[in-house]
């Protein structure tokens, strides 16, 4: 089975003294390629480090809604640069997270700007929505961009106005928590094949068995083997699925 983990995050600093160590196993695992996500520009150099020493790996450079209040006045032009780097394929992450308290027209100004830059260089998106989830739709329907809906959480509805748009959406290990998979789960149900990916988010997003530990690219194998279960269809299947999604949203030609 060949895994494509569409959202990591080795970059944080809860991988600060194991970064290489825990990348280098990868390479004894299912996993065969990741696409490593970022967050804010203290970790622009981290995540281009991570895609220059590891053949699997592709990023993402952007900034996401809970570090705008930190974001410098050039930070458009770094990721301008940035991005013409073979192996980053996306802009992000990016979006609206109303579960802080950042101010929301800052994080809306980020936003758009971040999609307007994208739509220029015609690159994909991944979209971080928290508990903002009418507003973010809102803004995707004006700009129209291709990209992921990553770890969405919301109401059918809105997802499939997201599908409307064309994008796609990664599901995690969010999957396995008794309490609030209910979403996920009528999400993933209602998710056509081709427009599903897999992710771990990790370290964030560990299985609920593991809930206080962080997690892994490896961990993805679970989250193929619910999707497997609640669809009634093979692991074998849903990795494919997952790996093609991937390969074609992040335009990745080997
Ligand atoms: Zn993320």
């Amino acid at each position: 089975m060949k895994l494509f983990d569409s959202h990591v995050h080795y970059e944080d600093a809860m991988f600060k003294d194991d970064r290489y160590e825990r990348l280098d196993h990868l390479r004894n695992t299912d996993v065969k390629f990741i696409l490593n996500c970022c967050s804010d520009v203290e970790v622009f150099d981290t995540v281009m480090d991570i895609v220059d020493k590891y053949d699997f790996a592709y990023g993402s450079i952007g900034i996401h809604p809970h570090w705008t209040a930190e974001t410098p006045d050039d930070y458009l032009d770094r990721i301008r640069e940035l991005v013409k780097h073979p192996k980053i394929v996306a802009i992000g992450e990016m979006g609206l997270d109303y579960f802080w308290d950042e101010p929301k027209d800052l994080q809306e100004r980020i936003f758009r700007e971040q999609l307007e830059l994208a739509k220029e260089l015609d690159m994909p998106v991944i979209i971080h929505d928290r508990d903002a989830h009418e507003d973010t739709i809102k803004i995707l329907e004006e700009y129209k961009p291709k990209g992921i809906l990553h770890r969405y959480s919301g109401p059918v509805d809105i997802l499939k106005r997201a599908f409307d748009l064309g994008m796609y959406i990664s599901f995690n290990n969010d999957l396995t928590y008794p309490m609030w998979n209910a979403g996920p789960i009528a999400c993933l149900m209602e998710t056509p094949w081709d427009r599903l990916l897999i992710e771990t988010d990790c370290p964030y997003a560990p299985p609920y068995e593991r809930e206080n530990d962080r997690c892994e690219a490896y961990d993805v194998a679970n989250v193929v083997k619910i999707i497997a279960e609640l669809r009634g269809v093979s692991e074998e299947f849903v990795a494919q699925k997952a790996l093609e999604n991937a390969m074609r949203v992040y335009e990745i030609e080997l």
